[in-house]
């Protein structure tokens, strides 16, 4: 019999963690396990998840506009979740329960390739990946979490619910977190919409970027050409689904196997 992992989102047809996924599990020898994307709109959501462990799922990712509402239906959450207030990460114990978790914490931190504690840092936005971000830099020990968002209200709920501090005009930093939609679109212009000054950038400095695509962001070619260090979207994509990957299998997920199958297929399907 088959055990079954997906995606859940909506719209999820752009999803790359099928790819990485069905990689990782073919690497680690369990063939009879697939991963699958799960187009689920909002209001089919809570019945499906709760009917996924008697069809054979052990474990679902989660995606826009879903984490929240991931959250508040598990029966048992991680610390990590609750602070963050959102679920990337649901497990299925077999008993049928349902495990919230929030790899997204994880993830930024292992694709960063410096430790964060002490580091300035600024996020941009204040939407899912925002939240992750600010609790996994407070977290991790950094000396100052600026916030800013399009929208201030929602950067000012934020740090009131997870610290930090609202910015209007950004100062120099050392490291720069991107969570912000923008860069998704070619035709989107980073250094229009942020609140960026790239000509502050060297080699001290850390640029990740959440978003990706195929042919990497405008922001991370930017930060490259000033000599910063820079965190791909994908990288971050890899390290949150290798951890998610190893809470539904306990065993270690290949990270150079998913970037191979990413490598291997550039183009979104
Ligand atoms: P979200 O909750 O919808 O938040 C979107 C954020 O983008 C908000 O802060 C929004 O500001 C801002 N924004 C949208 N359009 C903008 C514009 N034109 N100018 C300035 N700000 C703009 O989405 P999310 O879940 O946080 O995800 C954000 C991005 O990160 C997405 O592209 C997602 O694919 C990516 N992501 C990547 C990973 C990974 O593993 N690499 C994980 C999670 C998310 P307002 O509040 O003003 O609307």
């Amino acid at each position: 019999m088959l055990t079954y992992l997906g995606v859940a989102g909506w719209p999820v047809a752009h999803s790359r963690s099928p790819a990485i996924q069905n990689a990782a599990l073919a690497a680690a020898g369990l063939t009879d396990w697939r991963y699958l994307k799960l187009p689920l709109p909002p209001e089919r959501f809570a019945e499906t998840v709760r009917a996924l462990p008697a069809a054979g799922f052990r474990g679902i990712n989660v995606t826009i506009p879903h984490k929240q509402a991931a959250l508040a239906l598990a029966d048992e959450a991680s610390a990590t979740a609750v602070a963050v207030g959102a679920a990337n990460t649901l497990s299925f114990t077999p008993a049928g329960a349902i495990q919230a978790d929030n790899t997204d914490v994880d993830g930024l931190l292992e694709a960063l390739p410096a430790d964060p504690a002490g580091m300035t840092a600024l996020v941009l936005g204040a939407g899912g990946a925002a939240r992750a971000a600010v609790y996994a830099l407070s977290s991790a020990g950094a000396s100052e979490v600026l916030v800013w968002n399009r929208t201030r209200e929602r950067a000012e709920r934020l740090v009131s619910e997870l610290g930090g501090r609202v910015v209007d005009a950004p100062p120099a930093v050392d490291l720069v977190v991107n969570c912000t939609s923008v860069g998704l679109r070619e035709t989107d212009r980073p250094f229009k919409s942020l609140p960026i000054q790239a000509d502050t950038w060297d080699d001290g400095t850390f640029v990740a970027d959440m978003v990706y695509n195929a042919g990497g962001t405008q922001l991370l070619a930017q930060a490259q050409q000033r000599g910063a260090t820079v965190v791909s979207g994908l990288e971050i994509l890899i390290a949150q689904g290798a951890a998610s990957f190893e809470r539904w299998t306990g065993m270690t997920a290949s990270r150079a196997t998913m970037r191979a199958a990413i490598e291997e297929h550039p183009q979104i399907p």
